[in-house]
């Protein structure tokens, strides 16, 4: 399968920042993985014409259930497309705590990006009480389990396990622990959606930066990166891209 290096730019850059990502397509014009980067929703349509023809994908950050409606402040999967987004991340832990995201609702997001034709990046991972519970595998089974669409193929999905303890942190799990999670999430994610599962891009994200990407990369089932902070710079960014 081909890996994907995904960079998740949360609540930062503007104009002036897209500048970044002319730097990383010019650096890295035919890859050996996939790449992309979601950066906020101001700069999604900007983001994708500057980067039109390029390797590199653009995608949202979130996305409302529905198509369409009133729902002030909100965007639809279907408007993502429109700007010329192909991914988008859903349920990630700042999410989930900021505003109350519930598998449920990740689930219906889900639905309506495929339906929009995006891929939704589904983010999942313990807290540090959970990890230190021993709850880690308990927490992620009902997660994905809760939170991925029937039916999703290797086409239509990519699952990014994000230790929330290590998101941002500067702390990552050991490399033991990541093969651990990414094992059960293969396993579990069979026996969820059968052998498409096997073509199923699981990401591993917190904390990964130039210099612990390759070891992670190693690790068994690790099929890319979501990238926050180091993703913000073409130059880490596109270290992280060329050691996958
Ligand atoms: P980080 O964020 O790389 O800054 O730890 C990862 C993420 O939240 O996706």
């Amino acid at each position: 399968m081909r890996k994907l290096a995904a960079g998740n730019w949360k609540m930062n850059g503007n104009a002036a920042a897209l500048a970044e990502l002319t730097a990383l397509t010019e650096a890295h014009p035919a890859p050996a993985c996939d790449m992309l980067i979601c950066p906020p929703a101001t700069l999604i349509a900007q983001a994708a014409w500057a980067t039109k023809g390029t390797r590199l994908a653009i995608g949202g950050q979130d996305c409302h259930p529905k198509a369409s409606g009133a729902h002030t402040g909100d965007i639809s999967a279907a408007m993502l497309k429109d700007a010329c987004a192909s991914y988008v991340i859903l349920g990630h832990s700042e999410r989930r705590a900021d505003h109350g995201e519930t598998d449920e609702l990740v689930l219906a997001k889900a639905l309506a990006a495929v339906e929009a034709g995006l891929v939704p990046v589904v983010c999942l991972g313990e807290t540090e009480a959970q990890r230190d519970a021993g709850q880690t595998l308990a927490v992620i089974g009902e997660q994905l389990a809760g939170s991925v669409p029937a039916g999703s193929t290797a086409a239509t999905l990519v699952i990014a396990y994000e230790p929330v303890w290590a998101i941002g942190t500067g702390r990552t799990p050991t490399l033991d622990q990541i093969a651990e999670v990414h094992s059960f999430l293969r396993v579990s994610l069979m026996k969820q959606i059968g052998g498409e599962a096997a073509g199923v891009r699981l990401l591993y994200g917190g904390s990964v930066k130039p210099s612990n990407a390759a070891e992670i990369f190693a690790v068994g089932h690790v099929d890319g990166a979501l990238v926050g902070g180091a993703s913000l710079k073409a130059a880490d960014f596109g270290a992280i891209v060329a050691a996958l």
